[in-house]
């Protein structure tokens, strides 16, 4: 066949370059109209010329071309690729070329097949090397990369931070910089993909730390230094925290960041690269498995296929689909795994992590940077789910209130100029509909509350949980928080485009967070509890003790009757499918229920993407018990939906899936009498504890100013202990009872009527709020037993509130969820407890309604009794739940700040808080 110039014109592909691919493939040759843009040149890399030719045509590679020194940089590239115009104001994307004179001629540009042929043609004589270069810095790659700093600012940065750029970039700044103020290292591995360029599988990523302080290298003073880690990239699809990071880290070491400056003698700053393979899938060379055609986007977890925010060993409820990494007696195998991986294939860069982080000493904060879609604020800061003591309940939001007022300095509002814009432009490309958040905190910038509160879901092994925890229960015991920032996720499988001008705003947004958090962590906090004198009493009782001794399958001293020795194994079936769309595909999932079904579960990954039908969950009798519209746009649908049954009906359940999407659904059902045992599962021993929540209040005690805060026995007080003596007085204040033991006990209920008609107040919480239904005294004398109902909620979430009732004074309306149940061993199935009163009723007997739970009745409110009142508070220190997978041990208590402050109300205290000695905030007044 004869090759006629003729041929290639108006092609992409030039004849010398067409013929030195068919020399080097022996592919068949044919006219380049037909032929794939295969790219060959002697200048390109091996792995510049892999990656554009094993990509489609129109994926902008991106290179760094050296020119010749002597001739350097061809006017004709410079007028052609690049744009001296160019503005991060009135561009959305970086120029298609930059380039340098100095050190060496170079350009670094991102051009597709055609393009990069046509420049390997033109420039021939020039270009004496191409190499694939991603990252932010347009030099990176080449000698001398750091003239004009090693991360460029946002605005002028090529793309998103790489990860093998920022690694060498904070080397080199650990070497060559401020090596009395960094130490850089690698803590462990990721599970690492298939690497289609060195095929390497798996190509395992390195987890780095990064520690910043003065005097970094001296052991003595860095034990002592309070710290603070930055989580930068849990999700690796969720980027403003390695932007930020990266550059705070950059100018911490250049002297440059005079904010820092002042903390860097007291605190240390632990910055961690947290998923490396979430990062890096964003290179051609890495296989995808669940993605078809490699796509070029972030992924959200691992090369696990896990999410890693979810793999963490959390006390109270483990949902068994995940891995929880807990590197203390890790079992080899998992014994409920069908194909018999083990954590240190699945879960290593966890592993790593926690065993990493128990060894520093006094972390103060965790902060786990995150990135979401659209919201009503631009940043949310998310509350952990782990218990805390007065004061760090306070620092958790003391800090939030820092950051708001920050970011108002900063821009004043949402709708300031360029950010409103920005971020009007940003969420119209990623998203096709333009927005902007309306929320009225800080102006729309910055609102706060628990995980359910913003994001209205809730986790369990998520990584700021693990950290809040505890040290006795494995955790760090740091205040521990989640940021998030709007405009950080892409629907499906959109492409991820780097826009700087949006980029600028959120880099800002999260710089100023972590100053925050950083001088939240050097400043010396408070907070107390005012009472005026008043002394109060709590009623404990066993009944709100839970043991895991009482576990079946523990080997300490029996609960009742349970003990070890008797057949309780538990037993696990699990299935993994990725179900097709279009007649070929598979349309449900099915699983089979026996006798002693203890429950199931069913995540679906991809749901985002589908734009049409339904997922159903249809019974052994053929009814549908769960169901999710995926044509239903309005309802706020994350990509990770799941569903829990208890005690699943023996039979036949089927998943059954129908809509145009590639939907993984994965369920696992476990088969146990009783409460599953983990070294079954999981392959953990249970965790030894003994929980009660009463402990709330012991926690408490030592913050109060004056007064005492003293548990007392329903015996104690049926015995009088609340009197003095027959004289009328009282010995208390305040009297708390959170449970209903002692209900049919006249002496016990006498006891307290008379600490009412005393004078004293009560508080009624929980289940205790049945006791209504038996007090002759005052406005309850109106209530009956019927009147009040024990019922089962989602999430224990006050609603309808009035927020001019005192019982509310301090809370803000975003936060409504008033404990945090999984560390309870609670799931996120309906099965938290609440207790509740008729509304009508309570009016009609002259309460004063603050909320109600669950759309069943008053949660929270108020009645009379004389001079003393009663105060009603259906859900918030609810026993534990023993009945699910638990192996990391349980919290006592899990009040988030709002059922904090909801206590102290009840409680008429005052909450005081204090920085640097000075007082900052009050919380309710003291009554
Ligand atoms: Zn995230």
């Amino acid at each position: 066949m004869a090759l006629d110039d003729e041929a290639f014109k108006g092609s992409s592909i030039d004849r010398r370059t067409f013929l030195s691919v068919a020399a080097a493939t022996g592919a068949a040759l044919a006219l380049p109209n037909a032929v794939a843009a295969e790219v060959e040149h002697p200048a390109l890399t091996d792995r510049a010329a892999f990656v554009v030719n094993a990509t489609p045509d129109d994926y902008e590679v991106p290179v760094v071309i050296e020119f010749d020194a002597a001739a350097g940089v061809p006017e004709d590239f410079e007028t052609e690729y690049t744009d001296p115009d160019w503005g991060v104001d009135d561009q959305t994307a970086p120029p298609t070329a930059v380039t340098r004179s100095e050190p060496t001629p170079a350009a670094h540009a991102r051009l597709d097949a055609d393009e990069l042929g046509s420049v390997l043609d033109e420039f021939d004589d020039y270009v004496e090397a191409v190499a694939y270069s991603m990252g932010a810095n347009p030099w990176w790659h080449l000698e001398d990369p750091y003239a004009d700093g090693v991360f460029p600012p946002v605005e002028e940065s090529r793309d998103w931070l790489s990860f093998e750029e920022s690694v060498q970039g904070i080397r080199y700044l650990e070497e060559e910089v401020a090596p009395d103020r960094i130490n850089f290292y690698s803590i462990g591995e990721s599970p690492g993909w298939n690497n289609q360029f060195t095929s390497e599988d798996p190509d395992p990523n390195d987890v780095y730390v990064t520690e910043v302080t003065n005097d970094v290298d001296d052991e003595a003073s860095f034990d002592e230094k309070d710290k603070v880690v930055y989580s930068l990239n849990i999700h690796g699809d969720e980027r403003a925290g390695t932007e930020a990071g990266c550059r705070i880290i950059e100018d911490i070491a250049y002297g440059e960041a005079p904010d820092f400056e002042e903390l860097l003698d007291d605190v240390v700053l632990l910055f961690l690269f947290t998923n490396p393979d979430g990062w890096v899938s964003r290179k051609p060379e890495t296989e995808i498995p669940w993605v078809a055609d490699h796509n070029w986007n972030f992924q959200r977890g691992s090369a696990s296929g896990l999410d890693t925010n979810r793999q963490y060993p959390t006390m109270g409820w483990t949902d068994p689909s995940f891995w929880p990494a807990e590197p203390v007696d890790t079992p080899d195998v998992r014994p409920d795994d069908p194909d018999g991986r083990g954590y240190h294939e699945m879960v290593p860069d966890s592993l790593a992590i926690v065993e990493h982080f128990r060894d520093y000493d006094n972390v103060e904060f965790l902060c786990d940077y995150h990135g979401m879609y659209t919201a009503d604020h631009m940043v949310f800061n998310l509350e952990t789910n782990a218990p805390f003591t007065h004061d760090k309940t306070h620092d958790l939001d003391e800090v939030s209130i820092q950051i708001g007022e920050a970011m108002a300095d900063e821009w004043g509002s949402i709708e300031a100029e360029p950010l409103a814009s920005d971020i009007i432009a940003a969420s119209e490309t990623e998203y096709g509909s333009p927005s902007l958040p309306g929320g009225d905190s800080y102006d729309g910038l910055l609102d706060w509350g628990t995980i359910y509160d913003s994001l209205a879901y809730q986790v369990t092994g998520a990584f700021l949980g693990w950290a809040g925890q505890p040290e006795e229960f494995g955790g760090l015991g740091a205040v521990t928080v989640a940021p998030e920032v709007i405009i950080s996720n892409h629907f499906g499988d959109a492409i991820k485009v780097w826009k700087p001008y949006w980029s600028r705003h959120y880099e800002t947004a999260y710089r100023l967070s972590m100053r925050e958090y950083a001088r939240m962590t050097a400043a010396e906090t408070d907070a107390t509890v005012a009472t005026d004198g008043q002394d109060t009493a709590y009623v404990s009782s066993d009944e709100l003790t839970r043991r895991s001794a009482d576990l079946p399958h523990t080997n300490e001293s029996p609960g009742q009757g349970q003990g070890p020795g008797q057949d309780r194994a538990t037993e696990v079936r699990r299935r993994h499918e990725t179900v097709q769309p279009g007649p070929d595909g598979r349309s449900s999932v099915n699983t089979s229920a026996g006798e002693s079904a203890h429950s199931l579960f069913v995540h679906f990954q991809g749901l985002s993407t589908a734009t049409q039908g339904t997922v159903r969950l249809v019974n052994p009798a053929g009814n549908v018990v769960k169901e999710i519209d995926l044509a239903d746009r309005d309802v706020r649908r994350h990509d990770f939906e799941d569903w829990f049954v208890r005690r699943p009906e023996t039979g036949d359940w089927n998943v059954e899936i129908n809509t145009d999407a590639d939907v993984d659904v994965q369920t696992t059902l476990i088969e146990s009498e009783g409460a599953p045992d983990p070294r079954d599962t999981l392959g953990y021993e249970q965790t030894e504890y003994v929980v009660n929540p009463m402990q709330f209040f012991d926690d408490l005690e030592p913050f109060v100013e004056d007064g005492d805060v003293n548990g007392l026995r329903v015996h104690d007080v049926r015995n009088g202990r609340l009197l003095r003596g027959q004289s009328g007085r009282r010995h208390y204040d305040k009297l708390v009872v959170s449970h209903d033991d002692g209900i049919d006990d006249d002496r016990y209920i006498s006891a307290i009527e008379g600490f009412v008609e005393a004078g004293g107040d009560l508080v009624l919480t929980d289940s205790g709020v049945n006791l209504l239904g038996v007090l002759d005294v005052g406005d309850a004398a109106d209530i009956d037993g019927d009147d009040v109902s024990d019922i089962e909620v989602n999430f224990a979430n006050l609603e309808d509130r009035d927020f001019d009732h005192d019982l509310l004074a301090g809370i803000r309306p975003r936060q409504q969820e008033m404990w945090k149940g999984s560390q309870l061993g609670y799931t996120t199935g309906v099965d938290q407890p609440a207790t509740v009163v008729d509304e009508d009723v309570f009016r009609e007997a002259n309460g004063e309604v603050a909320g109600t739970i669950g759309g069943e009745g008053v949660g929270a409110g108020r009645l009379a009794a004389g001079d003393a009142e009663i105060t009603v508070l259906g859900s918030v220190l609810p026993p534990a739940q023993q009945t699910e997978l638990h192996p990391f041990g349980m919290a006592d208590y899990a009040v988030s700040f709002m059922g904090h402050t909801l206590l102290c109300n009840a409680l008429g205290f005052q909450q005081r808080r204090y920085v640097d000695g000075e007082l900052v905030g009050t919380y309710g007044e003291v009554r």
